[in-house]
């Protein structure tokens, strides 16, 4: 593919998504079905165990979740806003009393607990259905309660975006996102809520895997769209996945694991193992290297390359049976390669190296087809009652969408996909500074308001040092990728002669490591196979082969276009903070929970949101919804300023602002208004 396509930053806003047009059923089809259904029983018993750990805990547990919760932002002072020591030990006070939800404004900041707290039962959830946020703790639930009453008032699309580092707790609070919309749109008798919350076991299972941060770590960015009737009825869900990281595969740092989905298969699939006659190379398996014997002695150091039988079986006639595929076709296109000299085509064996990377990046095309293919299966099993709306004339087009990508990464060594996950949680913090600082800035300065300028830490000269072309980091990158015969030291020359920058730094020179300070801190990459990932390269050998296997799943997998879908939405913000590296429930790294405060900008968040407006809306759409409020019903207002003041004048609000053709209100503003209509 042409490397533009290859770099997953930006695709944070361009999602691919898979679209098969049709489905067939075939024997490996079937098996690849098998082997998901025999993962979610896995699955399924690990749930199992859940119940019965929360009752222990329970029991262990006093519930402390306490009435109404004071705001960050409106408990300190007005104008100066609170100090980072008031807002660290007011969060501290919180989380020894288990109080992991804390408002910001609107903008809700997530501790995670690190143990199981008895905050999501339906009861909970009950309790914060088309709830006044007032009268409730903060909580997750709330946060999605805001995004559906606003979809139904304001009939606009509504995102969430739920950022931190890895291990904060994203996921998780993705998944108490999805639960509480899904409740709050579920019809009698529907089954689709319930399937969107089935989905996200299996998802974990291709796409997350056990890292030295944390042990099920997203290996893959989740956009999750909901879609609404006009009334509020959840009616389907589309999922896009991004970014899987696929070099797990084949290889995995030193006490991390491939995805969790080999484990299950390994330790569940007893029959379908010899049916399947599943082996894979223990390098594969990093933890199961002692008990695996050695059976992927499939190369030996020959002049060239020539695949050996261990005497039992052979896993190329295997693989090849699997696939499909002709066992000589298989051999050759993994053993030898095609190249042009001189006008004429010459076949090449590979050396054991090449012959190997071969294979390696033919079982990571292979996983991250399926995982996309997966992915496809369940958004069409997402769709039905979407079809069946449209059928009968209702408006679908409501949607909540909810990002959840990898966290910041810094491990002892990091690679290029540390580097994709860091431009990636970049990118999401300039949209986070976009909405909360310069948007609402850019908004007033428009409608003719003055403002007060609010200094925040603003990442755009970083973005500009990775992303800018043609001197930015990764069209540097893109370039030295063209050149054959370039080398890890050769790229990292190109960067320190080319990026002047306080924000990249070379330890060494020689030496195949370069930094970069980004908006969560220092980290320090090891190059030294960024060309060869940043190329991403299949094989044309292996490419054609695997696309004219006669199964034709497989060779759906790999003939399929993709799709762009764009983030849209009014924004809701959720920062999810990690209080402690060793994954302790009671634990509170003041210094650790500091730093991440700095970078998601809650002080600076605090701060604006205690005095802006978040809400921004047009005259005509204001006077359209509220003039009830202080107008015969039958009235028809003109859609004018003066209109606007007297419906805010007459039910007795302060602090909002008017300007040319927008009313400027703060949350609560809004929030009453509904209250007021629900009322009157
Ligand atoms: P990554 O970026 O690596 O995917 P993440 O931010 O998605 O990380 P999670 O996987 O959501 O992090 O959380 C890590 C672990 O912390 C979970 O597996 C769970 O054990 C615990 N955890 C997170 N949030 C909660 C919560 N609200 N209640 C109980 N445990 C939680
Ligand atoms: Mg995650």
């Amino acid at each position: 593919p042409p490397l533009s396509h290859l770099h997953p930053m930006r695709a944070l806003f361009k999602i691919p998504r898979i679209r098969i047009e049709a489905c067939q059923k075939s024997l490996h089809h079937l098996k690849c079905c098998f082997i998901l259904f025999a993962s979610i029983r896995c699955l399924v018993k690990d749930y199992e165990c859940r119940p019965h750990a929360c009752e222990l805990l329970k029991d262990r547990m006093v519930a402390r979740v306490k009435g109404q919760e004071p705001q960050l932002a409106h408990s300190a002072g007005r104008t100066s806003g609170p100090s980072p020591e008031t807002i660290t030990n007011e969060l501290q006070r919180r989380f020894s009393d288990q109080l992991i939800y804390t408002y910001v404004g609107d903008i809700l900041i997530a501790f995670n607990p690190f143990r199981l707290l008895p905050i999501y039962s339906t009861e909970h959830s009950a309790r914060y259905h088309g709830a006044w946020r007032k009268i409730n703790s903060p909580h997750i639930f709330a946060i999605a309660n805001a995004a559906y009453q606003t979809l139904l008032s304001q009939h606009s699309h509504q995102c969430i975006t739920v950022s931190g580092e890895s291990g904060s707790g994203k996921t998780e609070s993705t998944h108490w996102l999805v639960q509480q919309l899904t409740a709050l749109g579920k019809a009698e008798n529907h089954e689709l809520p319930e399937k969107i919350l089935q989905v996200n076991p299996l998802l974990e299972a291709f796409g997350n895997a056990s890292t030295t941060i944390n042990n099920n770590s997203s290996r893959f960015g989740k956009f999750l769209d909901l879609k609404f009737t006009s009334t509020g009825t959840v009616v389907g869900a589309q999922i896009s996945a991004y970014l899987l990281e696929k070099s797990r595969v084949t290889r995995q740092a030193l006490g991390e694991r491939n995805f969790h989905v080999f484990y299950y298969m390994y330790a569940g699939l007893a029959l379908q193992k010899k049916l399947l006659q599943f082996k894979l190379p223990s390098t594969y398996l990093r933890d199961w290297e002692s008990t695996i014997q050695e059976q992927f002695r499939n190369f030996q150091m020959y002049e060239y390359v020539q695949p050996v039988s261990d005497g039992v079986s052979n896993p190329w006639t295997t693989a090849a049976a699997l696939l499909q595929l002709r066992p000589g076709d298989l051999t050759e296109a993994l053993t030898s390669r095609c190249v042009i000299a001189r006008g004429e085509t010459i076949v090449r064996p590979n050396s054991l190296q090449r012959a190997t990377d071969v294979r390696d990046a033919m079982a990571k095309a292979m996983y991250d087809r399926l995982f996309c293919w997966i992915i496809w299966r369940v958004n069409s099993l997402l769709q039905p009652l979407g079809n069946r709306a449209v059928r009968n004339g209702m408006n679908t087009n409501f949607h909540v969408s909810i990002l959840d990508i990898f966290g910041f990464e810094n491990f002892r060594k990091n690679s290029f996909e540390q580097l994709c996950i860091n431009i990636t949680n970049e990118q999401l913090q300039f949209h986070f500074n976009q909405h909360v600082f310069t948007l609402e800035q850019i908004e007033y300065t428009k409608e003719g308001l003055s403002t007060r300028p609010i200094e925040f830490e603003n990442n755009q000269p970083l973005l500009d040092l990775l992303l800018s072309r043609p001197l930015g980091l990764l069209s540097l990158l893109d370039e030295e990728s063209r050149f054959p015969q370039a080398t890890g030291g050769t790229l990292v020359d190109k960067f320190e002669d080319n990026l002047k920058s306080k924000y990249f730094w070379r330890p060494k020179r020689m030496d195949l490591s370069f930094g970069i300070h980004h908006f969560a801190g220092k980290v320090l990459y090891d190059a030294m196979d960024f060309l060869e990932k940043n190329r991403d390269t299949l094989a044309s050998e292996v490419l054609l082969l695997l696309s004219a296997s006669k199964s034709p799943f497989l060779a759906q997998l790999f003939s399929q276009p993709f799709t762009t879908p764009v983030l849209v939405g009014q924004p809701h913000f959720v920062r999810c903070v990690r209080p402690n590296n060793a994954c302790r429930p009671d634990c509170f790294d003041r210094e650790k929970v500091r730093v991440q405060l700095r970078y998601a900008g809650v002080l600076e968040t605090a701060k604006i949101r205690s005095q802006g407006h978040s809400h921004r809306i047009p005259f005509a759409k204001f006077i359209h919804r509220y003039y009830v409020l202080a107008f015969p019903a039958n009235d028809q207002p003109l859609a004018s300023s003066d209109s606007v003041r007297a419906v805010l004048e007459h039910v007795g609000l302060q602090d909002w602002l008017i300007g040319q053709t927008k009313v400027f209100l703060k949350y609560n503003h809004v929030e009453r208004l509904d209250r007021m209509l629900l009322v009157m």
